[in-house]
């Protein structure tokens, strides 16, 4: 699954994953004032994730409802892959530490992680290999074409 949102397209996607029968006023109402958006423009914004097929939208009585065709989870983990995809597989360590530096995990969310990284422990590799292209990568292990 590929998916392509702008920042401003994202904005709306989190009012869709947050709400239920959700209509272009609902968006307008929640987005137009914090986001100094014309309510032509967010309109503009869900055609467009009509258009690439990320929002459906269905007409019921004389409005038109809009849902998410993939949920908050399904973009979280997609985008979270193709993000660390970009660098190379010795760089995930680094990502990982980021992510935890901005102290944003509660102690049960340690206490998960801890069990996950208990787990993954027993099979982990010895090496991690760089998986980039010859010259994309200053690790040293770039494969040769
Ligand atoms: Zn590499």
């Amino acid at each position: 699954m590929e998916i392509n949102i702008s920042e401003a397209e994202w904005e709306v996607m989190r009012v869709l994953w947050s709400n239920s029968n959700v209509t272009s006023k609902l968006v307008i109402e929640t987005l137009s004032e914090e986001k100094k958006w014309s309510a032509s423009t967010i309109k503009t914004l869900l055609s467009r994730l009509v258009d690439k097929n990320i929002l459906q939208t269905k007409k019921i009585g004389n409005k038109y409802i809009y849902k998410a065709i993939y949920s908050e989870n399904d973009c979280l983990e997609t985008l979270t892959k193709n993000f660390v995809g970009k660098f190379c597989n010795k760089k995930t360590k680094r990502i990982i530490e980021y992510a935890i530096e901005q102290d944003n995990l509660s102690k049960d969310d340690i206490e998960e992680i801890l069990v996950i990284l208990t787990e993954k422990l027993k099979n982990a590799k010895d090496i991690v290999k760089c998986n980039c292209i010859k010259g994309q990568c200053t690790c040293g292990n770039a494969k040769i074409k």
